[in-house]
């Protein structure tokens, strides 16, 4: 792909620009926030200045990909993308208005995904006239870092679009996997109850946070336990997963624990504000 464009500045939105542009894409990075794009620049920019540091970018490169990443507020911008990934916040209304306008605004041919971590691909694509060509590309944070990319496939998604996307995803240096679609894809449907399970452990008295995190880590080798995971995630974000499959598969086994709930409820929702299941003000 020589052109894509990038909704959303954000936590994803900057990840996925930096990969593309260091694959040598022409990168449209569009956010209705001005801040934002300068704070996604700056953070590429730091993060290409660490893979300098470790060796597997030169200043060169890190020049020319950061040139080829143009930070815009219009959504005009994606005419002329092959590929437009939206990243944009983790809204059904916001992401459905995106779509409807995306499919005005982008190329006849070009292929429209989204980075939704709990959203159906489906009903993304029914905002559109072309829902062969709407697909999902579930990058991992931090975009640069992680390997998988989960491409997911919404009931009307052509094996056209697949092959391409798959193939895009590998032109990236990841590894994507396909999926179908449904609630949690595959990611978030094992992830999540497994978090789920370790908060009602907790909530139960069967063991201390920081014990059900190490049984999982020296004993199941994950490197990072769940509630710590969860913690890093937000527990917000967890909460609105855990919800997303509970009544998207109508199954009890999804239902959110209420210890997660009264966490969520007193604003503990992990790193990004300092406390979740660990203090991080310290
Ligand atoms: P974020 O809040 O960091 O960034 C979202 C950005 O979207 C913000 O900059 C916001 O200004 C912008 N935005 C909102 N509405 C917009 C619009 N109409 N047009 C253009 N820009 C708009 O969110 P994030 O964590 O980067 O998540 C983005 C998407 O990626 C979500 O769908 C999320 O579920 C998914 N995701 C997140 C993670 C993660 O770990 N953060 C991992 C995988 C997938």
């Amino acid at each position: 792909m020589k052109q894509i464009a990038v909704i959303g500045a954000g936590t994803m939105g900057n990840g996925i620009a930096h990969v593309f542009a260091q694959h040598g894409a022409g990168v449209a990075l569009i956010d209705v926030d001005e801040r934002q794009l300068e704070r996604a620049l700056q953070t590429v920019r730091g993060n290409m200045d660490r893979q300098i540091k470790k060796q597997t970018l030169t200043e060169a490169d890190r020049d020319a990909a950061l040139a080829r990443i143009r930070p815009t507020t219009a959504l005009d911008a994606v005419d002329g993308a092959e590929l437009v990934v939206e990243a944009a916040s983790e809204d059904a209304a916001v992401k459905f208005d995106l779509f409807h306008r995306l499919d005005e605004a982008a190329s006849a041919s070009a292929l429209l995904a989204s980075n939704t971590s709990s959203i159906s691909i489906t009903e993304i694509a029914a905002q559109t006239r072309r829902p062969d060509k709407v697909i999902g590309m579930h990058f991992m944070n931090p975009v640069p870092v992680i390997q998988l990319v989960e491409v997911i496939r919404g009931l009307a998604t052509s094996d056209a679009t697949t092959t391409r996307v798959m193939e895009t995803a590998r032109a990236l240096g990841k590894t994507p996997v396909e999926v179908n679609d449904y609630p949690g894809f595959v990611s978030n449907r094992v992830l999540m109850p497994m978090i789920n399970e370790a908060v009602y452990c907790v909530m139960e008295g069967v063991a201390q946070p920081e014990a059900v995190d190490t049984v999982m880590k020296l004993g199941m080798n994950h490197p990072l336990g769940p509630l710590a995971l969860a913690d890093l995630i937000g527990l917000d974000v967890c909460l609105a997963i855990l919800e997303v499959l509970h009544r998207g598969l109508g199954d009890d086994k999804y239902r959110p624990c209420p210890l997660l709930r009264k966490m969520v409820a007193a604003g503990r929702l992990g790193r990004k504000r300092g406390r979740g299941f660990y203090d991080y003000t310290k």
